[in-house]
């Protein structure tokens, strides 16, 4: 509902008004003079905005520092027991949510085992929709949204377009058909790799600007950050790094062609060559040094390297983070693909190899970050959802 019957004109700047003051905020807490300071705006406009966002729970307000003279001036901060965004991962074989609060802490995470290869969507969003329930039942905070990761291309206008793991999932439109059984009024949907690249800026302070994220499933795909931005392609094909080819006459791919890196690099793959069941076997066996595990993941690491030397050739940028399985395994992981990587990528040695710490909760955690930044983007959204 428009505030308060306002002209237009004057909504779209309390809209814009109202995230700049989220913003500067959610940067760190400070008084309302600061952040009229801050904001440039006046000491009242941002005393309207705070008391506004305050009577939505978005914001908090601290004690006050006891000063000498006066009256003490009380910082807001974005409120940590306020409303919660909702992540949710749909992937080959497990589905996961997590709940944010406004700061970005979780608040509550579950991940259930589960093989949706040959699934039905129909039965996937059922047990999505189970565990969603659960989570924000037993967390009892109210939700300001949800995004939902997917091993997949999303079109822009949110249809799974190709994905190549979970082919049932082809042509649905996942988002509305889970928006709808959540009550919800949207949800965002994009790749892992993507909301893994989102979360690993967020959560890493010296992330930079540029920088590849790879996620290590049994898919495997690639985040590409350029500029501080995703560069998705003209289609939302980009970053299919598990589909680029290191072995023209190589095996069968589900994506129809042959020789992809994720017939070499994947999860499965890996396992296989590891005589491992699953990734926490495939982890303790690389613990105690069994030979075959230890051999089988250097063997991933060298085709990962090829995979990423081409894909580093083309898009220059400097920085690799692993996410996934295969931030478990850096260690041994990392020395075979930084061998290759300094023998074929043109730029020189050189490209920086990180893990990154979210290891595979990194996509879900994504989600539900790219719904707090909408928040902070347009709070307004959220106040008049709620009626106020
Ligand atoms: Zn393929």
């Amino acid at each position: 509902m428009p505030a308060g019957g306002r002209p237009a004109g004057q909504q779209t700047v309390r809209r814009h008004n109202l995230s700049l003051v989220s913003r500067a905020v959610a940067d760190a807490p400070a008084s309302r003079t600061e952040l009229a300071q801050r904001t440039g705006l006046t000491k009242a406009t941002v005393s309207s905005l705070v008391d506004a966002l305050l009577a939505q729970g978005i914001l908090a307000e601290g004690a006050a520092p006891s000063p000498r003279v006066g009256r003490p001036a009380r910082p807001v901060s974005l409120n940590p027991d306020g409303p919660v965004a909702l992540g949710i991962e749909i992937n080959v074989d497990y589905i996961a949510a997590c709940l944010l609060n406004l700061p970005g802490t979780e608040r509550a995470g579950r991940r259930l085992a589960l093989d949706n290869r040959n699934r039905q969507p129909d039965d996937i969003l059922r047990r999505v929709v189970e565990l969603c329930t659960q989570l924000c039942d037993e967390l009892g905070a109210p939700l300001i949204g949800a995004a939902l990761a997917l091993p997949g291309v999303v079109s822009a206008g949110q249809v799974v377009l190709r994905a190549p793991n979970l082919p049932a999932l082809t042509g649905v439109r996942l988002g509305e058909r889970l928006a709808d059984l959540l009550g919800l009024i949207e949800i965002q949907v994009d790749n892992e790799a993507n909301f893994g690249a989102l979360a690993w800026r967020r959560s890493a302070p010296d992330a930079g600007e540029d920088f590849v994220y790879v996620s290590g499933e049994i898919g495997v795909g690639a985040g590409l950050v350029v500029g501080g931005s995703l560069f998705r392609g003209v289609g939302g094909f980009a970053g299919e790094l598990g589909h680029v080819v290191v072995e023209r006459d190589g095996p069968s791919c589900g994506c129809g062609g042959r020789g992809c890196l994720e017939q070499y690099a994947g999860q499965d793959v890996l396992l296989r060559a590891a005589g491992q069941p699953d990734p926490a076997a495939l982890l303790a066996a690389v613990a105690a040094h069994d030979p075959v595990a230890l051999a089988a993941v250097r063997q991933a690491g060298a085709a990962l390297g090829v995979g990423l030397a081409s894909l580093l050739n083309v898009v220059d940028l400097p920085v690799v983070v692993l996410g996934g399985l295969y931030a478990q395994l850096f260690e041994q992981l990392a020395p075979a693909l930084r061998a290759e990587l300094d023998l074929r990528v043109l730029a020189g040695p050189g490209t920086t190899i990180r893990p990154s710490e979210l290891g595979a909760d990194a996509a879900v955690r994504g989600a539900a970050r790219a719904v707090l930044d909408r928040m902070l983007d347009d709070p307004a959204a959220v106040i008049w959802s709620a009626g106020s």
